[in-house]
């Protein structure tokens, strides 16, 4: 197919109303989330998704205050995000990797960037996509960031408008712009299937 989804930092502080870091309507995208995570199972779509994994003192916290410290319930993923047997893949650069045409692979980082993880470019080539499917949080700051990675690498990027949210309003609607010049696509939830139906036809 030629396609993998990019599941950003849908973690229990950036969705949960009683998050370290809520963001806006996040709840609200949960059964979108749901649904592109299963989708990828049905279809078996490379599934590559990140989580802060953060020290109790990072210096992030400056910016944002403390989230996604290492262990706390606010650092888990969501169920919803989780499939059976992910493997977790901590920042520092490994040379025995998950295969993510195989199994879900969660990339963890300690930055804002997907490229904090040393893996990533590794990671990201091994699903041997060359479209991404984004969604996640937050819709100005991770989702940017991931994206913006994406299209310098020479990927194509839809951006799942109904699966991402910002932390703030007007800056979500300014990055999502943003991307859209820079030659993201934006896409709802309910058109990936039938999108990756119709690639499936032609395969
Ligand atoms: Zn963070």
């Amino acid at each position: 197919l030629h396609v993998a989804f990019l599941d950003v930092d849908t973690q229990v502080d950036f969705v949960e109303p009683h998050g370290a870091l809520p963001a806006r309507g996040a709840e609200r995208i949960k059964p979108n989330l749901a649904r592109l995570v299963e989708l990828a199972r049905e279809r078996r779509i490379p599934l590559v998704s990140t989580v802060d994994a953060h020290a109790p003192d990072d210096p992030e916290f400056a910016v944002f205050g403390p989230h996604c410290v290492r262990g706390t319930s606010g650092q888990r993923k969501l169920s919803e995000t989780l499939a059976p047997g992910a493997a977790f893949v901590p920042s520092a650069r490994s040379t025995d990797l998950p295969d993510p045409r195989e199994r879900q692979v969660v990339l963890e980082k300690q930055v804002l960037s997907i490229l904090g993880n040393a893996n990533a470019d590794a990671v990201l080539r091994a699903t041997e996509a060359t479209q991404f499917y984004v969604f996640g949080l937050v819709t100005e700051v991770c989702v940017k960031l991931a994206a913006e990675a994406l299209i310098q690498r020479g990927y194509r990027v839809a951006i799942v408008e109904d699966a991402i949210a910002p932390l703030e309003a007007a800056a979500g609607e300014r990055a999502f712009a943003e991307l859209r010049a820079k030659g993201a696509r934006t896409v709802r939830t309910a058109d990936v299937g039938a999108e990756l139906a119709a690639v499936e036809g032609v395969a």
